[in-house]
C-alpha cells in the first residue's frame, strides 16, 4: 500500500556508505597492476591511521570469523592454555575455535547481558601462568555488552601470554588505544563500522603476537599472517583480494579519516545513549543495563511479547530489518545498531516505528514518548538548548 524503502538497521551488515557502493563499480581492473597496487596500498594505510596504530594491519578476504580463525592458526601450538572470556554468541565462538585447532580453553564467562571483569582475568592469570594467550569481545554484538579491554589488555601486558581482541563491532564504537593498552591483535570486518560490505577482515599483529607466530606449529596455509603481511607492503596480495571491496574500503576510510575515528566512536555512542533513554521512556528493560557498548542496544521485548513481533512490525510494516536475539536470546530481546553510518534522523525513525509497533502488539504507548527523550538527548548533545526534563 505505502512506499516503503529497504532499510538495513542490524549491527552487521550495517548501512551502506554510498560513495563507497559507487566506488564499486569500477571494479573491472586487475589486482596485478600499478593501478591496484597504489589503491591497496592506500587503503592499508588509511586503516592503520583509523585504527590509530603503527603495528602490521593484515588484511584478508573473509568475514570477520576468519581473522578470528587465522588469529588463533596462526599464532599458536597445539595444547597451548589459553583463557576465553566469553560473554555472548562471540565469546562462544572463540571457544569454538580454539578448540577446533586442540588449545586447552579455560572459559570465563559471564551471563548474556553482563560483561566478563577484569579481576577475574588477572585472577585466572595468577593462578594460570602457563596461559599462551586471552581472547576476548571489544563489543560482544550478540548483547550489546562492552569489555573493559583497557585494565585486562594492561594485565595481559605483565604476562607472557597475547591479548586477541575481537573488535569487529568495537572499531568504530569504543576508543581502543591497540599499542597504549597491550592489545596485540585486534580485529575488525568490513561490515560493521566500515560502513560497506561484508568480505573483507583485517587484523593488527604486535610485535609480541608475531613473536609466537614464529613457533606455533598449527596447520594453516590460505590465512598466512606472515606471508600476507609481507604481500600487503609491497602492495600485493597473496591471493585475489576481493577488488571491489577494497575500493569500497578505500572510500569509507577516505570519510572516516575526514570526520575522525573519535568523531565515529562519539557518534555510535550518542546514538546508544538516546536509545537507552528511549527504552527507558517507553517503559521497556535494557538487556545490558551494567556495561552497554555502542555498537548496539539490546532492549528486551515487553513481558508476554515475543521480539519476533517486533522485528516483524519492522519488516511489515516498515521495510527496515532489525536484529533479533541470537540462541537462546531469539524472542527475548531485540537489538538497535549504531555503528557506522547511522544518523539521528535514522533513530528518530527507528524509535518512532517501534512506539508504533509497540502499541499494536498490546505495550500501549503515548506515541512521541520515546521520539522526545531521542530529541532532548541529541539536542543537549547538539548545545540547541539546555537539558530538560519530559514530563
Ligand atoms: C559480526 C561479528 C563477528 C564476525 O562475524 P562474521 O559473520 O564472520 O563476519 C565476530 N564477532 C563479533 C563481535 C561480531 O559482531
Amino acid at each position: 500500500m505505502h512506499i516503503k524503502k529497504q532499510r538495513l538497521l542490524t549491527p552487521g551488515p550495517t548501512p551502506l556508505y554510498p560513495p563507497a557502493l559507487h566506488a564499486m563499480m569500477a571494479s573491472d581492473l586487475h589486482h596485478r597492476t600499478e593501478d591496484f597496487r597504489k589503491i591497496y596500498q592506500s587503503a592499508l594505510a588509511d586503516l592503520k591511521v583509523v585504527m590509530g596504530t603503527s603495528y602490521d594491519v593484515v588484511p584478508l578476504v573473509s568475514s570477520g570469523s576468519g581473522a578470528m580463525d587465522a588469529s588463533v592458526s596462526n599464532l599458536f601450538s597445539k595444547g597451548d592454555h589459553v583463557i576465553v572470556c566469553s560473554a555472548g554468541k562471540f565469546g562462544e565462538r572463540w571457544s569454538g575455535i580454539a578448540k577446533a585447532y586442540g588449545l586447552r580453553v579455560t572459559e570465563l564467562t559471564a551471563p548474556y547481558g553482563d560483561a566478563v571483569k577484569p579481576a577475574a582475568v588477572i585472577a585466572a592469570l595468577a593462578a594460570n601462568t602457563d596461559v599462551k594467550g586471552v581472547f576476548i569481545q571489544a563489543s560482544e554484538s550478540s548483547t550489546g555488552a562492552a569489555h573493559d579491554v583497557k585494565t585486562i589488555g594492561e594485565a595481559v601486558r605483565k604476562t607472557s601470554a597475547i591479548f586477541i581482541v575481537d573488535a569487529i563491532t568495537g572499531l568504530g564504537t569504543m576508543p581502543l588505544d591497540i599499542e597504549g593498552w597491550g592489545l596485540d591483535v585486534v580485529i575488525g570486518g568490513s561490515q560493521k563500522a566500515f560502513m560497506i560490505p561484508p568480505g573483507i577482515a583485517f587484523l593488527s599483529v604486535s610485535p609480541k603476537a608475531w613473536k609466537m607466530e614464529e613457533t606455533s606449529d598449527l596447520p594453516h596455509f590460505y590465512f598466512n599472517l606472515k606471508k600476507e603481511a609481507k604481500n600487503a607492503a609491497a602492495g600485493e596480495s597473496s591471493w585475489t583480494p576481493a577488488t571491489s571491496l577494497i575500493l569500497a574500503l578505500a572510500e569509507a576510510l577516505k570519510y572516516v579519516k575526514s570526520i575522525g575515528m573519535a568523531q565515529l566512536i562519539d557518534n555510535a555512542q550518542l546514538l546508544a545513549k538516546a536509545t537507552r533513554a528511549a527504552a527507558v521512556a517507553l517503559g521497556l528493560e535494557l538487556f545490558t543495563p551494567h556495561s552497554p557498548g555502542a555498537a548496539v542496544t539490546a532492549i528486551k521485548a515487553p513481558a508476554g511479547m515475543d521480539s519476533g513481533k517486533i522485528v516483524k512490525g519492522f519488516r511489515e510494516r516498515f521495510g527496515a530489518i532489525i536484529a533479533n536475539g541470537q540462541g537462546e536470546m531469539k524472542g527475548r530481546i531485540f537489538r538497535v545498531a549504531h555503528l557506522g553510518y547511522f544518523d539521528f534522523m535514522d533513530l528518530f525513525a527507528v524509535v518512532a516505528s517501534l512506539e508504533m509497533i509497540l502499541d499494536a502488539n498490546g505495550h500501549p504507548v503515548k506515541f512521541g514518548t520515546g521520539v522526545a527523550a531521542v530529541q532532548e538527548v541529541y539536542a543537549e548533545a547538539a548545545g540547541i538548548r539546555q537539558p530538560v526534563h519530559v514530563e
